[in-house]
C-alpha cells in the first residue's frame, strides 16, 4: 500500500549544505532556524497554543538523501563509520522512507501577513527540508531518562579548541549578533564536522562550509580549530 504526503512547511537554516551539519538536534543551541508553513497549512489556528510548549518534533523528508535502493546495514558516525548496523538501528537519512525526526526548541510562533513561522533553535536541518508535521514535545511521555541508547549512549564529546584569526574575528565582528555566531561556530566547530571515516587532519589543508552567506574556513594544528575566515560567498 502506498501513502502520499505532502510537506506542510520548509525549514529556512544556516546549513547550506550537508557537510557539517551537527548529527543531532540540540547539540549545538545556537543553530537557529524557521519552520515556514506553506499554503493552505499556514492558518494561523492551526498553531494556536504551540506557544506553550518549549520544545517541538518535526518529521521531515531528507530530501538530498534520495536513492532508489535501500541498505538493511549502515555504517554509522559513532562507530567510526566503520562497523555496520541495521538501519532500523541508526538514525541514518538513507533508509527505505527518507524520513527524519528532530526533536528542537520552539523559541517562538510567528503570524502575520499571511506567513505563519515556528521560530526554532538547536536544529539539524539543511535549508529547504520539506517537513511534512509537527507536534508538541510532551516531557512525561517523550522523555524517558532511564532508556538504553545502544552504541549512542552519550552525546559526542568535543574535540578541539577553536581561535579565531585576525581576518575572521574582524569579519564574526561585522556580523549581526557577532557573540551568537561566535559560539555558533565554536560549538559546530569543536566537535569536528568532518565525516566520521576521515584520518589524521592534514595540517595545511582548509576545509570549509557553507554557512549563512558565508564560506566557514578552518584549518586543523593539533588538537585546535583555527577560523580563518567567513568569507562571503562567490569570493575565493
Ligand atoms: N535527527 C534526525 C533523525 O534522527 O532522523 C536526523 C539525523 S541525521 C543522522 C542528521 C544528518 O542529516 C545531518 O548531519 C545532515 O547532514 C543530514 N541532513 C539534514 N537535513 C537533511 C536533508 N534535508 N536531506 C538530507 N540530509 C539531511
Amino acid at each position: 500500500m502506498a501513502y502520499t504526503f505532502e510537506p506542510i512547511g520548509v525549514i529556512r537554516s544556516p546549513y547550506k549544505e550537508k557537510f557539517g551539519i551537527p548529527r543531532q538536534p540540540g547539540l549545538i543551541p545556537e543553530a537557529r532556524g524557521e519552520l515556514v508553513f506553506c499554503s493552505p497549512y499556514n492558518r494561523p489556528e492551526a498553531v494556536i497554543g504551540l506557544e506553550g510548549y518549549s520544545h517541538v518534533w518535526l518529521q521531515f523528508v531528507f530530501h538530498q538523501a534520495l536513492r532508489d535502493e535501500w541498505q538493511p546495514m549502515v555504517r554509522p558516525p559513532r562507530l567510526g563509520g566503520n562497523k555496520r548496523v541495521g538501519v532500523f538501528a541508526s538514525r541514518a537519512p538513507f533508509r527505505p522512507n527518507p524520513l527524519g525526526l528532530s526533536v528542537v526548541r520552539l523559541d517562538g510562533v510567528r503570524s502575520a501577513d499571511g506567513e505563519v513561522v515556528l521560530e526554532l533553535s538547536g536544529i539539524d536541518l539543511l535549508d529547504g527540508t520539506p517537513v511534512l508535521d509537527v507536534k508538541p514535545y510532551v516531557g512525561y511521555v517523550d522523555s524517558i531518562p532511564e532508556a538504553s541508547s545502544g552504541f549512542a549512549p552519550v552525546a559526542p564529546a568535543a574535540k578541539f579548541g577553536v581561535r579565531f584569526s585576525d581576518l575572521a574575528e574582524a569579519q564574526l565582528l561585522a556580523h549581526f549578533e557577532p557573540e551568537q555566531l561566535r559560539l555558533f561556530i565554536t560549538h559546530l566547530l569543536e566537535m569536528d564536522p568532518r565525516p566520521a571515516y576521515t584520518g589524521e587532519a592534514e595540517p595545511d589543508r582548509v576545509y570549509g562550509m557553507r554557512l549563512y552567506d558565508f564560506d566557514l574556513r578552518w584549518r586543523i594544528s593539533g588538537q585546535v580549530i583555527e577560523v580563518l575566515e567567513l568569507a562571503p560567498v562567490g569570493v575565493d
